[in-house]
């Protein structure tokens, strides 16, 4: 199920091992979360070099990369490119999504049901359904009236949305957000941000490649994917994630005088005030950095009220961290306003604009920057039925978001997940994460056919300790603190059991674990 980075790439390996395969897409073509996101500015937080499938030399040959971070075009046009070159499309079934599943014990096989109307059996299902693939509308009364446009960032429309001289509102500041908040503020007439929580954001350059330098990189491609393999989060060059890795060898802030704090800060700007080696396991040490980052806002943007409302209130590294270009600039524009929901929360959507505690503020448009139902949310909106009857969202709601390994949950066996909660995933550059498991997953489905096996099925214990495993990882730190509430957690999303739900020891570990589970007859595992 699915065709974005991960379908893509399970279908061609399972190819590759003369299993017969079909991919079923809800979308007209291939992509995944990066067919959808198109919205203004979309582009990834890790170099296009290491964001990028390693499997084939000849299609990283082949293929050239024009920046050093892509934009959403660029990975659309890359993943079309791949769709190509391996011919992937004629195993894939565009607009069809898997509505239900159930498992027959009998059989040991998966019936899907689609909304086509049709219904597919197969031995193994891997769903390759995403993590960041189901947006979150906000319940926020009155959406429904308003009389001008209403847009998604993640359903964004392909033509795009006439934007100059309108008056627009966004609602949301996360990694979407402050993408977005930069390039529409140019277009617009007026642009208003809708913030509840603040954002700590990076600034980085993003530059284009020109042809000598990418030919150094892809003849050096060796030694980086060799790099990029033995990394903890899968991406050894500059990304977001390596400024949370080095700040964890940098001196502490709490023995930092004054002078130090206020030297990083000249120097280093806002990444200098996060930049300290306690910040990562100390709330106090966390809520220094952050009064520090505070002092940094406020040398770039000129309003003091702004400069404050633009200051975090949750620890830094509980949320991913973002990159920005331009971003707290963007608030020195004469065409922008920041109102902040924590002085006044949004009361209601009207026909004309949106009403907070504090005013009402007239708009064209309403762009929703929202988020997600990460990691469990596109398996809970089909209707997965396993060996009980019981479906995946009931596990889920009554257990919290669980899994053994992150590829598999008890009681739906031969149903593998590329990237369920307690994976590597989304602590990692998911890219490399995707290929450890597609390889994993098909070597194991290749095994099981040898074997002439007809299931396998994770037990309920190695389930347990596999959770426990991962939940005691981010103890000692401020993932694990109250105030630190994101989509790693579930805080997002009403209702959602609270749990960080990524695996935080890194990819070469989880690789180390994973074949040594295959390499001695997969314990935890019951293979029948
Ligand atoms: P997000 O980080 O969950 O941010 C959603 C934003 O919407 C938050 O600021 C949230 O506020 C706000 N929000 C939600 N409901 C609201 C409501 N009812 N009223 C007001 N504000 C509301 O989602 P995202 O920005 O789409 O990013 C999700 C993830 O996608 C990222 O962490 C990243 O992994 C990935 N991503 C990556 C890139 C990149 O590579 N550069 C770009 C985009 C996305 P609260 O925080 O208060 O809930």
């Amino acid at each position: 199920m699915g065709a974005g980075f991960s379908g893509l790439y399970m279908l061609h390996r399972l190819r590759e091992l003369g299993i017969s395969v079909l991919a079923l897409e809800a979308a007209e073509g291939v992509g995944g979360t990066w067919l959808f996101n198109r919205y203004p500015g979309a582009r990834c937080d890790i170099e296009s070099i290491e964001y990028s499938y390693s499997f084939s030399d000849e299609i990283q040959q082949e293929w050239d990369w024009s920046e050093t971070m892509p934009a959403q075009p660029e990975i659309e046009a890359y993943l079309n490119f791949v769709a190509d070159r391996l011919d992937l499309r004629r195993d894939i079934r565009f607009n069809t999504r898997v509505t239900a599943m159930t498992f027959d014990a009998d059989d040991a096989a998966w019936t899907l049901s689609t909304d086509t109307g049709e219904r597919f059996v197969a031995s193994f299902v891997v769903a390759a359904t995403g993590i960041l693939s189901v947006p979150l509308e906000p319940d926020i009364p009155g959406m429904d009236s308003f009389d001008g446009a209403s847009l998604y960032t993640s359903c964004w429309p392909e033509s795009g949305h006439p934007l100059a001289g309108k008056r627009v509102g966004v609602i949301g500041t996360g990694s979407t957000g402050v993408q977005l908040i930069p390039v529409v503020a140019r277009e617009a007439g007026h642009l208003t941000v809708f913030q509840r929580s603040a954002a700590f954001t990076l600034p980085w350059d993003v530059r284009s490649l020109d042809s000598a330098e990418l030919a150094e990189l892809k003849a050096a491609y060796p030694e980086i994917r060799a790099a990029q393999r033995e990394h903890p989060v899968g991406a050894a060059r500059l990304s977001a994630f390596s400024l949370l890795l080095d700040m964890l060898v940098q001196p502490p802030i709490k023995s930092a005088s004054r002078e130090d704090q206020l030297r990083a800060i000249d120097e280093r700007g806002v990444m200098g005030a996060l930049n300290w080696g306690d910040i990562f396991f100390d709330i106090e040490a966390n809520r220094m950095a952050a009064a520090l980052y505070g002092e940094a806002v406020a040398r770039i943007v000129k309003d003091p009220d702004t400069a404050a409302a633009l200051v975090p209130s949750h620890p830094f590294g509980c949320k991913r961290p973002i990159i920005d270009q331009g971003y707290y600039e963007t608030y020195n524009r004469d065409n922008v306003t920041l109102a902040d929901l924590r002085r006044g929360p949004i009361r209601e959507i009207t026909p004309t604009g949106i009403a907070t505690e504090q005013r009402h503020h007239d708009l064209d448009v309403i762009i929703y920057a929202t988020g997600f139902d990460a990691m469990i949310g596109a398996l809970s909106r089909i209707d997965v039925k396993g060996r009980d009857g019981r479906t995946l969202r009931e596990v889920w709601d009554a257990e919290g978001p669980t899994s053994y390994l992150g590829l598999q949950v008890a009681g739906f066996p031969n149903l593998f997940i590329v990237q369920a909660p307690g994976s590597p995933s989304a602590a990692t550059n998911f890219i490399a994460a995707l290929e450890q498991h597609v390889e994993w997953i098909g070597d194991t489905i290749g095994h099981l056919l040898a074997g002439g096996y007809r299931t396998m099925e994770a037990t309920l214990d190695a389930q347990r300790e596999w959770i426990e495993h991962t939940t005691s990882l981010v103890e000692p730190t401020v993932l694990a603190h109250p105030s630190c509430n994101s989509w790693y957690n579930g805080a997002n999303v009403p209702g959602k059991k609270r749990r960080y739900m990524a695996y935080t020891a890194g990819i070469p570990e989880y690789r180390r674990r994973c074949d040594e589970i295959a390499a001695s007859g997969y314990p935890g595992f019951v293979l029948a």
